[in-house]
């Protein structure tokens, strides 16, 4: 219906004019939802550790709902709030995550297209787990969970996620009608294996002090979530990365004075868009982040089954999936590397209320920073609902930090 999705409409209608050699990729992602929406094709939702290659090979449209939410307060900070206060009005829990309130009400209210069916790994946490499940269980739309052992060490549960993915295939191929023509799977693998090549160079020239460029290098992850293995987004993460690399082939750097290197290891306070240009204007600035965090490797196209294998694997390396699916060590290590790789002065961890996993490792991680003189700091902060610390609030406690950080 197109008096629907207003938000989400006009935000299509204001980028859909930009070039496309600018790697136009919202619009494309928007555009094919509302072609799909319009024209009654089904809607995939996959969750926000699922990258897009089998929906690209499949040809169907893939909705991935945390970033419908992202995209949402980018353009009017308080635009989840309505949902998250429906949801919680007909007695979803408080302490649920607010993407999974903003995701239920988001459909209550008709406010994003319902999926013809919804796939999400068992990781990396409870509240994707309810949310999903509560949206199947309005729309009626069928669902499929990749379990995921809870350790990945050897073959055997490789094997054992592997048979998941195939499971995946089979799921899409009966809920769309289409069937897998694994010489596409593997011109679409080519292409993505393309893409994240120039993801892992962009990642990787982060590590550079100064920095050319303020970070974290996220220019796969969008792509990852709407059109991984199209050409478009491997153009548009490859000129994300000639930009990068122009800036320091110019000597140019993200600040003209770099004083703190910041590891945002969470992601960003979407609807606080100019917090990480206050941080610049300090000098701080952010070179690795979770979503700029992504060990991936090539996958073997050879055979069906390698891509598969390989997709799998890969799929297990998403930023947020990788540390949310076994021991807290993941994430700890993780963030103690990209401290040490890209020389990170500190750590910034914001603490999304509904995030009790991660907030749980929080303490743990703060204990060994503790040892390692490592500067952490915490501060409870909803990258979706503003209305929980407000920027101002956000801007104190972390300038204050960040001038402690400075002062050593
Ligand atoms: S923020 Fe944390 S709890 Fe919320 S959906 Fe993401 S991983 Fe799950």
């Amino acid at each position: 219906m197109a008096e629907n999705y207003q938000l989400h409409r006009g935000l299509y209608e204001l980028v859909k004019g930009v070039p496309q050699s600018e790697g136009n990729l919202m619009a494309d992602w928007l555009g094919g939802v509302f072609s799909a929406v319009d024209e009654g094709r089904p809607i995939v939702y996959n969750q926000f550790t699922i990258f897009s290659e089998l929906m690209v090979a499949l040809d169907v449209q893939p909705l991935c709902p945390e970033l419908w939410s992202v995209v949402s307060v980018a353009a009017d900070k308080y635009a989840c709030c309505e949902s998250i206060d429906a949801a919680q009005e007909v007695g979803i829990s408080p302490e649920l995550c607010s993407v999974d309130k903003t995701l239920i009400g988001d459909i209550m209210l008709d406010k994003m297209p319902p999926p013809g069916m919804l796939m999400l790994p068992t990781f990396p946490c409870d509240n994707a787990k309810i949310g999903y499940q509560v949206v199947a269980h309005l729309t009626g739309a069928p669902i499929y969970f990749l379990d995921c052992p809870y350790w990945m060490d050897d073959e055997e549960a490789m094997d054992y996620w592997v048979n998941q993915y195939k499971g995946l295939i089979s799921f899409l191929e009966e809920h769309s009608g289409k069937k897998m023509d694994y010489d596409r799977l593997k011109e679409v693998t080519e292409e993505s294996n393309r893409c994240i090549d120039y993801w892992l160079e962009g990642i990787e020239l982060l590590k550079t002090k100064p920095l050319p460029m303020n970070g974290p290098f996220a220019a796969g992850f969008m792509p990852g979530l709407t059109s991984l293995g199209r050409p478009t987004a491997t153009a548009a993460v490859k000129a994300s990365l000639d930009t990068l690399k122009a800036r320091l082939a110019k000597g140019e750097t993200a600040v003209p004075e770099e004083k703190v290197r910041v590891v945002w290891f969470y992601y960003p306070v979407f609807w606080d868009g100019g917090l990480s240009r206050w941080m610049a204007e300090m000098g701080a600035v952010i070179p690795v982040g979770l979503i700029g965090y992504y060990p991936a490797e090539p996958i073997d196209t050879s055979t069906p089954e390698s891509i598969i294998r390989g997709l799998a694997r890969r799929s297990l390396e998403t930023p947020m999936g990788r540390q949310g699916r076994g021991p807290s060590d993941i994430w700890i290590e993780d963030c103690l590397n990209a401290v040490e790789q890209w020389q990170g002065d500190c750590v910034i961890l914001a603490a999304n209320p509904g995030c009790k996993w991660l907030r749980g490792m929080y303490g743990l991680f703060r204990d060994i920073c503790r040892e390692r003189r490592i500067p952490v700091m915490v501060w409870e902060v909803d990258f979706l609902d503003p209305r929980i610390t407000s920027e101002e609030e956000s801007r104190t406690r972390i300038g204050q930090f960040l001038d402690t950080v400075m002062e050593r």
